[in-house]
């Protein structure tokens, strides 16, 4: 009897804690509430990750990332021989070819939706467009700002990279895969070790006084646009971009160096692009924007990962865009805030340890 109880409880237990209401604010557009991927959810699903992967993560932008890399590195990129000896001409070829890459696929979004205004506000996180005007963005506007920190730090420390990994890779200084299916292999592995290293470095970048000095500037873009996705201050390139230095020590290939850098580059201009789908005709549309990150931007301390490895579930910092995870985000806020005011505390009964927060 008392473990039919318990059976029971704790059966309403687990439907408490998956029971999400949809988060709707009176203005702009929320979508459904999301789960972390099937193999993560308990119990896991490991046929249903296949499928995610498959249906959701990988078709159709990550494949796109992996076509667009593969044809600018054939196409339109220096032979390694070129990269022998590091000059500055090489690598300005490579900013000059990853402007023209930006301008094609991160211009042509923002030409679509937010210049003809295509869809209209239809699947708009934010009803309102992009500032004009503004004193906080570089020229007053929104979108001139985030086109110069894009273009000029960004396409600049990336072409930089990319041009030090050839280097290594020419003079033969660093382990290389030469197989073409352990190549494809590292690629898929690639979307891994980036969620890896994009957490860990934008974690650090959350923390005083970096915040200040470097991530603020990408944080201003509370309504984003695709230009606003790396639209950062150049320490915060600097730690961003620094993803193919992971192939110094693991074996991996130029083409994976070039990789890594397209990923980084265009990616998060679908993700920024401010809408959660694309329309392409009057009936259908397809994965746009990513919801996990625009609520990292509308609420700062949450999802500082991707959702692909969901760190941010495990170090208690997730929000699936339901009201009970708000709800829980707003109750963390205050516990912090009360925590904050707590100060210093004066102990009356020495037989009590009380920590240097207060705690006992
Ligand atoms: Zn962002
Ligand atoms: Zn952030």
């Amino acid at each position: 009897m008392n473990c039919l109880r318990a059976c029971c409880w704790s059966v309403k237990l687990n439907a408490v804690s998956i029971q999400r209401t949809r988060l709707q604010r009176k203005k702009g557009y929320d979508p459904e509430p999301f789960d972390v991927p099937p193999l993560f959810q308990s119990p896991p699903r490991p046929v249903g990750m296949l499928r995610w992967l498959v249906t959701k993560f990988m078709w159709p932008q990550s494949a796109l990332w992996i076509a667009i890399a593969a044809l600018v590195y054939h196409l339109f990129t220096p032979g390694l021989t070129r990269f022998s000896s590091l000059s500055v001409d090489d690598v300005a070829l490579l900013w000059l070819r990853n402007v023209v890459l930006m301008v094609l696929v991160i211009g042509g979004q923002h030409w679509w939706l937010h210049i003809r205004r295509a869809q209209g506000t239809e699947f708009k996180y934010e009803q309102r467009w992009l500032a004009k005007n503004r004193k906080s963005f570089l020229f007053d506007d929104q979108t001139r700002d985030n086109m110069f920190f894009t273009l000029v730090s960004g396409g600049g420390i990336a072409a930089l990279y990319e041009a030090v990994m050839f280097r290594l890779y020419a003079t033969e200084s660093i382990p290389q895969l030469n197989s073409l299916w352990l190549i494809a292999a590292m690629t898929f592995a690639v979307f891994w070790i980036e969620a890896v290293h994009f957490y860990v470095n934008h974690r650090l970048l959350h923390v005083d006084p970096v915040y200040k000095w470097a991530h603020a500037l990408h944080h201003r873009n509370v309504n984003t646009g695709p230009w606003s996705g790396i639209s950062m201050h150049p320490l915060e390139h600097v730690l961003y971009l620094s993803l193919p230095f992971v192939f110094v020590v693991i074996p991996g290939s130029p083409f994976i160096a070039t990789f890594c850098l397209v990923y980084l580059m265009l990616s998060p201009s679908p993700s920024h692009s401010g809408f959660d789908r694309f329309k392409l005709t009057d009936s259908r549309n397809i994965h746009g924007g990513d919801f996990f990150h625009n609520l990292h931007h509308r609420y700062f301390e949450v999802n500082y990962g991707v959702l692909l490895l969901p760190l941010d579930k495990w170090f208690g910092t997730f929000h699936d865009g339901s009201l009970e995870a708000h709800e829980a985000m707003k109750a963390r806020r205050r516990a912090s805030a009360e925590a904050g005011d707590t100060g210093e505390v004066i102990n009356p009964d020495p037989t009590i340890r009380v920590g240097p927060d207060g705690t006992s």
